[in-house]
Protein backbone atom coordinates (compact mmCIF):
# COMPACT_ATOMS: atom_id res chain seq x y z
CA UNK A 1 0.00 0.00 0.00
CA UNK A 2 1.43 3.65 -0.88
CA UNK A 3 1.43 6.24 1.56
CA UNK A 4 -1.82 8.18 1.84
CA UNK A 5 -1.42 11.52 -1.41
CA UNK A 6 -2.34 14.63 -0.55
CA UNK A 7 -5.30 14.23 -1.53
CA UNK A 8 -6.09 11.32 0.47
CA UNK A 9 -4.82 13.17 3.38
CA UNK A 10 -7.51 16.14 2.84
CA UNK A 11 -10.44 13.61 2.11
CA UNK A 12 -9.95 12.19 5.30
CA UNK A 13 -9.63 15.18 7.45
CA UNK A 14 -5.62 15.09 8.19
CA UNK A 15 -5.04 18.05 6.23
CA UNK A 16 -7.44 21.29 5.73
CA UNK A 17 -8.76 21.93 2.32
CA UNK A 18 -11.98 22.57 0.85
CA UNK A 19 -13.98 20.17 -0.67
CA UNK A 20 -16.91 21.62 -2.66
CA UNK A 21 -19.15 18.44 -3.76
CA UNK A 22 -18.46 14.70 -3.14
CA UNK A 23 -20.45 10.89 -4.16
CA UNK A 24 -19.37 7.57 -3.76
CA UNK A 25 -16.91 7.47 -5.81
CA UNK A 26 -15.39 11.35 -6.53
CA UNK A 27 -14.94 14.31 -4.69
CA UNK A 28 -13.92 17.75 -5.80
CA UNK A 29 -11.33 20.20 -3.93
CA UNK A 30 -10.90 23.29 -4.39
CA UNK A 31 -7.34 24.08 -5.86
CA UNK A 32 -5.06 26.02 -3.06
CA UNK A 33 -3.10 27.87 -6.05
CA UNK A 34 -6.03 28.90 -8.39
CA UNK A 35 -4.61 29.52 -12.25
CA UNK A 36 -8.86 30.78 -13.36
CA UNK A 37 -11.46 32.65 -11.19
CA UNK A 38 -13.21 28.98 -10.82
CA UNK A 39 -10.53 26.28 -10.37
CA UNK A 40 -11.34 22.85 -8.81
CA UNK A 41 -9.96 19.74 -8.70
CA UNK A 42 -11.95 16.66 -9.66
CA UNK A 43 -10.03 13.12 -7.87
CA UNK A 44 -11.50 10.02 -7.54
CA UNK A 45 -11.64 8.48 -4.11
CA UNK A 46 -9.32 5.58 -4.96
CA UNK A 47 -5.36 6.44 -5.18
CA UNK A 48 -4.80 3.54 -7.19
CA UNK A 49 -4.70 5.80 -10.67
CA UNK A 50 -1.93 7.81 -10.65
CA UNK A 51 -2.80 9.42 -13.93
CA UNK A 52 -6.21 9.87 -16.32
CA UNK A 53 -4.31 7.36 -18.77
CA UNK A 54 -4.20 4.28 -16.21
CA UNK A 55 -7.84 5.65 -15.21
CA UNK A 56 -8.83 5.08 -18.43
CA UNK A 57 -7.44 1.95 -18.85
CA UNK A 58 -8.87 0.64 -15.55
CA UNK A 59 -12.17 1.88 -14.81
CA UNK A 60 -13.48 3.46 -17.54
CA UNK A 61 -16.77 3.94 -15.84
CA UNK A 62 -14.85 6.05 -13.26
CA UNK A 63 -13.28 8.47 -15.55
CA UNK A 64 -16.43 9.11 -16.68
CA UNK A 65 -17.73 10.05 -13.31
CA UNK A 66 -14.72 12.75 -13.26
CA UNK A 67 -15.98 14.32 -16.40
CA UNK A 68 -19.52 14.33 -15.33
CA UNK A 69 -19.04 15.54 -12.19
CA UNK A 70 -16.78 18.31 -13.72
CA UNK A 71 -19.95 19.34 -15.60
CA UNK A 72 -22.23 19.74 -12.88
CA UNK A 73 -19.60 21.12 -10.60
CA UNK A 74 -19.01 24.21 -13.60
CA UNK A 75 -22.80 24.76 -13.85
CA UNK A 76 -22.20 25.27 -9.80
CA UNK A 77 -19.84 27.51 -9.76
CA UNK A 78 -19.55 28.91 -13.11
CA UNK A 79 -21.90 29.46 -15.97
CA UNK A 80 -21.40 25.77 -17.21
CA UNK A 81 -18.61 26.36 -19.88
CA UNK A 82 -14.92 24.87 -18.39
CA UNK A 83 -11.68 23.83 -19.54
CA UNK A 84 -10.95 20.35 -18.48
CA UNK A 85 -6.48 19.13 -17.87
CA UNK A 86 -5.40 16.29 -16.26
CA UNK A 87 -1.50 17.10 -16.21
CA UNK A 88 0.20 14.03 -17.04
CA UNK A 89 3.10 13.02 -16.42
CA UNK A 90 5.92 15.06 -14.36
CA UNK A 91 7.05 16.50 -17.91
CA UNK A 92 3.51 17.80 -18.42
CA UNK A 93 3.51 19.19 -14.81
CA UNK A 94 1.66 16.63 -12.78
CA UNK A 95 2.82 17.23 -9.43
CA UNK A 96 0.23 14.80 -7.61
CA UNK A 97 0.08 10.88 -8.62
CA UNK A 98 -3.01 10.62 -7.80
CA UNK A 99 -5.47 11.09 -10.56
CA UNK A 100 -7.08 14.28 -10.60
CA UNK A 101 -9.01 16.62 -13.34
CA UNK A 102 -8.26 20.16 -13.04
CA UNK A 103 -11.97 22.12 -13.81
CA UNK A 104 -10.95 25.84 -14.98
CA UNK A 105 -13.75 27.99 -15.41
CA UNK A 106 -15.52 31.61 -15.62
CA UNK A 107 -13.51 33.99 -17.84
CA UNK A 108 -11.54 32.03 -19.93
CA UNK A 109 -12.34 33.31 -22.89
CA UNK A 110 -9.07 35.29 -23.91
CA UNK A 111 -6.73 32.56 -22.23
CA UNK A 112 -6.99 30.44 -25.37
CA UNK A 113 -4.52 27.66 -25.20
CA UNK A 114 -5.16 25.90 -28.32
CA UNK A 115 -6.63 27.45 -31.36
P1 LIG B 1 -0.85 18.71 -10.83
O1 LIG B 1 0.31 19.66 -10.86
O2 LIG B 1 -0.45 17.38 -10.23
O3 LIG B 1 -1.59 18.57 -12.12
O4 LIG B 1 -1.91 19.39 -9.87
C1 LIG B 1 -1.81 19.37 -8.49
C2 LIG B 1 -2.66 20.51 -8.00
O5 LIG B 1 -2.90 20.32 -6.61
C3 LIG B 1 -1.99 21.90 -8.14
O6 LIG B 1 -2.82 22.73 -8.94
C4 LIG B 1 -1.87 22.38 -6.71
O7 LIG B 1 -2.10 23.77 -6.58
C5 LIG B 1 -2.90 21.55 -5.97
N1 LIG B 1 -2.53 21.30 -4.59
C6 LIG B 1 -1.34 20.82 -4.13
N2 LIG B 1 -1.36 20.71 -2.79
C7 LIG B 1 -2.59 21.12 -2.40
C8 LIG B 1 -3.21 21.24 -1.12
O8 LIG B 1 -2.63 20.95 -0.07
N3 LIG B 1 -4.49 21.69 -1.10
C9 LIG B 1 -5.17 22.02 -2.24
N4 LIG B 1 -6.44 22.45 -2.09
N5 LIG B 1 -4.62 21.92 -3.46
C10 LIG B 1 -3.34 21.48 -3.54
Amino acid sequence: MSEPSIFTRILQGEIPGEIVAQNEHVFVLRDIAPQAPVHLLVIPKTQRYRDVAELAAGDPALLAEVVAMAGRVAAEHADGDYRLIFNTGAGAGQTVFHVHAHVLAGGLEEKRLVG
